[in-house]
């Protein structure tokens, strides 16, 4: 399968010297639903700018569906639309225009473009308001509407800057339904959100941002796994080292030094029965303490922002 976003060293150092990206590196294949996780400031809207070249790069490779942005942004931007966080449309034009016009900006026939106008305005629940001045909509509708908007050309890839960022929970699962009917259709999806529920949701897989780098990139799966996974470390009395742990039922524990070890809890284990395994095998406990990994530091910070 093709790959639909590639990137290589990514760097972003903003005017004021900010560095809100310090060396991306990210593959996205054709039709994945794929989320790009992290708190406020983590890098996510900057990343997303560059792929859409609205944003130049410091330096680094980025390249959708095979073409760089930095050297060919007429071609990559064929391939890809784009809904950003803030509206960006006149409120002034009428609803079925700001779609018209964009098609017009992409050299669509005026009668593929009015039957594409359609078609999106009636999946998004929108073609009632069709003559409607845009400001007129309430939030969501803006939304679904920029939406249209970047799906007019019918590009391989769709991008979202936080999607349901403010938008009431019945209309955020309407907006999933219609995403992930897209996606089944062959669209890839890309979208930004704080919301590991959203991610969890719609999303195969996920790229974790923090302070400008990817801390963690996987399957939404073995991210939930690893969510659930409880590691506890344990400093001994005594000396120890990897025999004593061989043939127990403690044998998937780590050495950590020669005075601790760590060990994950299988699923409906509790502690109690890890010392029951230790007291056979003659380890002396002197202190235990829970794991913080850096997953739940990321979800720690985030929850000082939410
Ligand atoms: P996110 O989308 O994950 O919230 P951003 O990409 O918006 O993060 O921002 C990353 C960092 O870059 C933040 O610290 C932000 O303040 C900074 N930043 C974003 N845009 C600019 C800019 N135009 N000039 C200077 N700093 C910026």
């Amino acid at each position: 399968m093709a790959s639909a976003i590639s990137i290589q060293e990514l760097h972003k150092t903003y005017a004021n010297g900010h560095q809100a990206l310090r060396g991306v590196d990210l593959e996205v294949q054709e039709q994945d639903f794929f989320a790009l996780l992290g708190p406020n400031g983590a890098g996510k809207s900057t990343l997303i700018g560059i792929i859409s070249t609205l944003v130049r790069q410091t330096s680094g490779n980025v390249s959708v569906f095979g073409k760089s942005v930095a050297t060919h942004p007429y071609e990559a931007k064929l391939d890809f639309g784009i809904v950003p966080q803030e509206v960006n449309f006149s409120p002034f034009e009428k609803v079925a225009d700001v779609v018209m016009t964009q098609a017009g900006y992409y050299g669509l026939h005026r009668s593929v473009a009015r039957e594409r106008t359609e078609r999106y305005l009636r999946q998004l629940g929108l073609w009632d308001k069709r003559d409607n001045r845009s400001r007129m909509l309430s939030g969501g509708m803006k939304r679904r509407l920029m939406i249209a908007r970047a799906l007019v050309h019918e590009p391989r890839l769709l991008i979202l800057d936080e999607p349901t960022a403010g938008v009431d929970i019945d209309l955020r699962r309407s907006m999933w339904d219609f995403l992930q009917e897209i996606n089944k259709g062959g669209t890839t999806i890309v979208l930004t959100t704080h919301y590991l529920e959203e991610a969890e949701s719609l999303c195969r897989n996920i790229a974790i941002f923090d302070d400008g780098r990817i801390t963690e990139c996987t399957s939404m799966k073995s991210l939930l796994n690893k969510l659930e996974l409880q590691t506890f470390i344990f400093d001994t009395q005594y000396e120890i080292d990897m025999h004593v742990f061989r043939g127990s039922d403690i044998g998937h524990a780590r050495i950590l030094d020669t005075h601790s070890f760590e060990i994950d809890l299988k699923p409906g284990e509790d502690l109690s029965q890890i010392f029951t395994h230790l007291s056979r095998i003659n380890i002396l406990v002197k202190n235990v303490r829970s794991k913080t990994n850096r997953l739940e530091q990321f979800f720690l910070s985030r929850a000082k922002i939410s």
